[in-house]
C-alpha cells in the first residue's frame, strides 16, 4: 500500500509517521523533517509532484484550504480513493455561518450566534448578549480570526476591523458574533465514512501563546491526550448529541462526508456545546492523538474513504504531550531563516518525536525556521507527568534565536493516571480495555 499525504505541516508529519507504521508514504509537498524510515515502519518520502500526479493507493488530504478548494472532488473524479471531504462538506469549515446553520438544523448545542456583513446589526446583536463576547471571521483565517473578550467596546471595534477587510481581508467581510461560553475545552476527532463514525482519543489543546492562557490566540501551542481527560460516558454523549445528528444533517443535504470531523467543544454546566467543526485533523492535537491509536491507521482511513468503516479504534493507555516551538514574532509577524540547533539530540531521546511544521533548508543546507509554528516536540509516557517531562526534555535541547514555547503544557495534570478505560471507541468500557491489556501481555 502506498499513501499520498497532501500538506507540509506538523499535522502531515504526524499523519505520515502514523501511516508509515503499515504503508509506504509520500508527502506532497512535505517538509525537510519528514523523509526517512521510522523504526519498524515503511519509508516516508517527499515530492514536488502535485498530488494528482502522484502514484498511490490512497490520498489523505491534510489542510483545510485544498479541501475547501475541492481537491478531494478532483481526485475522486479520477477514481482515486480519498480520505477527506469534498468541497460541499468542507464548507463546514470554509464558512462558520454555514456550519452554524447546519448545527442549528441538526439540533446540535452550540453558542447563540448571528452572522452579519454590516456593522450596525452586528453591534445591535452584541448589545443583546451578556458577555463575554466572541467575534469570528466567517472565512478561513488559520485559526486566528477569533476574538474572545470581556470588553464590549473591544468586540465592537473588532467587528469594524474585520468587516472593513482591514484585519483579515475577504475572510472577515462577513462575521459571526457569538455568546462567550465558559468551561473546559476538549477536541474530539471523529472518522466518518459518510454514515458511520468512529471516535479517536480525546485531546485538549492550548490555543493561547503564553503560559497561563495569556497572549493572543494561535493555531495551537501544545496538546495533551490521555485516558481520563474526558470520561467515556461523556464521549458517547458528544457522539450522540453533537456528531451523529450532524452527519445525518449532512446526508439530508446530499453530502457524503468521508474524512475526519474535528469537533471543538466546551464542557459547560449545561453540557457539552460545539464551538466549531473543522474538516481536517487538528494540529497539534493530531500529534498526540495518532500515536495513541492502537490500530492500523492506514486501514482505518481507507475504510472511511471507501465508505465501509467497520473498526472501532482502540487507544493505548499511554499519555501523549506535545509542546509547540514557535518562531520569533509569532503569531503577528513570524520570522523565518533562524538556524535551528539541537534537533538530533532531542529526536534521540526515548519516546520523543520531533515533528516539523515550519522548517526549511537554507542555501547552505542548514535547517532554519520557515513559518510561525516550527516544531512540535511530542512524547508519550505511562502517565501525563512522564510524557510531559519527556517532551520538555526535548524542547530543552532545541534552540534558535527568539524561540517561543509555553512551559505549562499539561501542567497540573501530571498525577492523572492513565490506567483504566484505555479505549476511544464508543460503547467500550474499562473492563474491555483491561482485558485487551491483559491479552497483550
Ligand atoms: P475556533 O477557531 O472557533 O475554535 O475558536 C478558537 C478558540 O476561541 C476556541 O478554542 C475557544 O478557546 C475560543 N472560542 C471560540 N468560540 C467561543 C465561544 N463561543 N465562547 C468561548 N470561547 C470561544
Amino acid at each position: 500500500m502506498r499513501v499520498c499525504v497532501v500538506g507540509s505541516g506538523g499535522r502531515e508529519h504526524a499523519l505520515a509517521l502514523a501511516l508509515a507504521r503499515t504503508a509506504e508514504v509520500i508527502v506532497s509537498p512535505g517538509n525537510p523533517g519528514m523523509p526517512g524510515t521510522p523504526v519498524g515502519g515503511y519509508p516516508i518520502s517527499i515530492t514536488e509532484i502535485p498530488p494528482e500526479s502522484v502514484r498511490a493507493d490512497l490520498w489523505v488530504i491534510g489542510p483545510e484550504q485544498p479541501l475547501v478548494d475541492g481537491l478531494a472532488d478532483k481526485l475522486r473524479a479520477d477514481d482515486k480513493l480519498v480520505f477527506g471531504p469534498g468541497a460541499d462538506g468542507a464548507r463546514l469549515e470554509g464558512s462558520k455561518a454555514f456550519m452554524k446553520e447546519v448545527l442549528a438544523e441538526a439540533g446540535v448545542a452550540t453558542a447563540r450566534y448571528g452572522a452579519f456583513d454590516e456593522v450596525r446589526p452586528a453591534h445591535e446583536f452584541l448589545a443583546q448578549l451578556a458577555g463575554p463576547w466572541v467575534v469570528k471571521t466567517d472565512g478561513l483565517a488559520s485559526g486566528k480570526g477569533v476574538l474572545v473578550t470581556d470588553d464590549l467596546a473591544e468586540a465592537e471595534a473588532d467587528v469594524i476591523a474585520k468587516l472593513s477587510g482591514d484585519s483579515f481581508g475577504d475572510a472577515g467581510r462577513r462575521v459571526v458574533v457569538e455568546e462567550g461560553l465558559v468551561g473546559a475545552e476538549c477536541s474530539l476527532l471523529v472518522l466518518c465514512d459518510g454514515r458511520r463514525i468512529a471516535a479517536l482519543p480525546v485531546a485538549q489543546d492550548y490555543k493561547r501563546l503564553e503560559d497561563g492562557d495569556g497572549g493572543p490566540n494561535t493555531g495551537g501551542m501544545g496538546a495533551v491526550s490521555a485516558v481520563g481527560l474526558v470520561d467515556d460516558g461523556l464521549v458517547d454523549r458528544i457522539l450522540d448529541e453533537s456528531v451523529e445528528p450532524l452527519v445525518a444533517a449532512l446526508r439530508r443535504r446530499g453530502i457524503d462526508y468521508r474524512g475526519v470531523l474535528y469537533a471543538g467543544l466546551i464542557l459547560t454546566v449545561d453540557g457539552p456545546k460545539v464551538l466549531e467543526y473543522n474538516v481536517r485533523f487538528g494540529d497539534p492535537e493530531t500529534q498526540v492523538v495518532l500515536p495513541r491509536v492502537n490500530h492500523d491507521i492506514t486501514g482505518l482511513l481507507a475504510e472511511a474513504a471507501e465508505g465501509r468503516l467497520r473498526t472501532d479504534p482502540r487507544a493505548t493507555t499511554e499519555a501523549g504531550v506535545c509542546v509547540v516551538m514557535a518562531s520569533a514574532g509569532y503569531p503577528s509577524g513570524p520570522r523565518s531563516g533562524d538556524p535551528i540547533e539541537g534537533l538530533d539530540r532531542a529526536g534521540a531521546l526515548p519516546s520523543v518525536s520531533v515533528l516539523h511544521a515550519g522548517t526549511a533548508l537554507d542555501p547552505q543546507g542548514r535547517l532554519v525556521t520557515a513559518g510561525g509554528r516550527v516544531l512540535g516536540v511530542t512524547a508519550t509516557g505511562p502517565t501525563i507527568g512522564e510524557a510531559r517531562s519527556r517532551a520538555y526534555g526535548g524542547t530543552g535541547l532545541i534552540s534558535w534565536d527568539g524561540v517561543q514555547y509555553r512551559t505549562d503544557i499539561a501542567a497540573g495534570l501530571e498525577s492523572a493516571t492513565t490506567v483504566g478505560a484505555g479505549v476511544a471507541g464508543r460503547g467500550r468500557g474499562a473492563d474491555e480495555a483491561k482485558q485487551a491489556q491483559e491479552a497483550e501481555r
